[in-house]
């Protein structure tokens, strides 16, 4: 059961493909990109269970890209690997600050790292923010590395947007949530929608969940929340 989804991020072409390569034969799918922006992206669109970092990235620096993820709550729990140059200390010590998981120094062997991804997955099993990826609640099952919702079994077709409200009201059922603070886990923090287009959404996302749909309530004046 090797199939999740590993997030690299490295901007030099060599160690990028070294990387991806190794890891791809390993068993696992893989999210490559060069910037530290687009790393944040991906992991909120993707939910990797875990994540390759080297430190010196153009723009976004690594420091900075793993301290948002270990301060943003539904991230935190994300396993980040740092990669750093050989006898660069002060990076390792200053990626642990940051809230790094583990250090692989430049060169490195492709074994070595395979054998620490797998351990890190393997430690981190029960309190990765995807676990398995699965999220489920009666009937409904959320499959986030695969972008797959079922309900009852059967295959639901739901947009991006659709999918990822429901991805974040599941997160943590029973918690009330602002149809601004569903703007902002959707859409990041600039993307210029109101709250009402959130209630076409979930219409729309509730629909489509047919006798699922009751796990989606509206709490009047506030916004919604999942779970009955
Ligand atoms: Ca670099």
């Amino acid at each position: 059961m090797t199939d999740e989804l590993i997030l690299v991020v490295e901007d030099e072409e060599d160690i990028q493909e070294l990387v991806e390569y190794t890891l791809l034969r390993a068993g696992y799918r893989v999210d490559v990109t060069d910037r530290g922006e687009e790393a944040l992206e991906l992991m909120r669109e993707n939910a990797p269970a875990l994540m390759v970092l080297d430190l010196m990235l153009p723009g976004l620096g690594g420091l900075e890209v793993c301290r948002r993820v270990k301060r943003d709550e539904r991230l935190s729990g994300l396993p980040v690997i740092i990669l750093t140059a050989r006898g660069e200390e002060e990076d390792i010590i200053a990626g642990f600050a940051a809230g790094a998981d583990d250090y692989i120094t430049k060169p490195f062997s492709p074994q070595v790292l395979a054998a620490r991804v797998a351990a890190m997955l393997r430690r981190t099993a029960d309190t990765r923010p995807n676990g398995e990826g699965v999220l489920e609640y009666d009937e409904l099952r959320i499959h986030p590395g695969r972008f797959e919702v079922r309900v009852a079994g059967a295959p639901v077709a739901l947009t991006h947007t659709e999918f990822r409200i429901l991805q974040y009201l599941a997160s943590r059922p029973g918690w009330v949530f602002s149809r601004m603070q569903i703007v902002r886990a959707v859409h990041g923090e600039d993307y210029p929608v109101t709250g009402r287009s959130i209630d076409v959404q979930v219409a729309s996302l509730r629909k489509k969940l047919g006798e699922a749909s009751r796990l989606i309530a509206t709490v009047r004046g506030v916004g919604y929340k999942f779970g009955d």
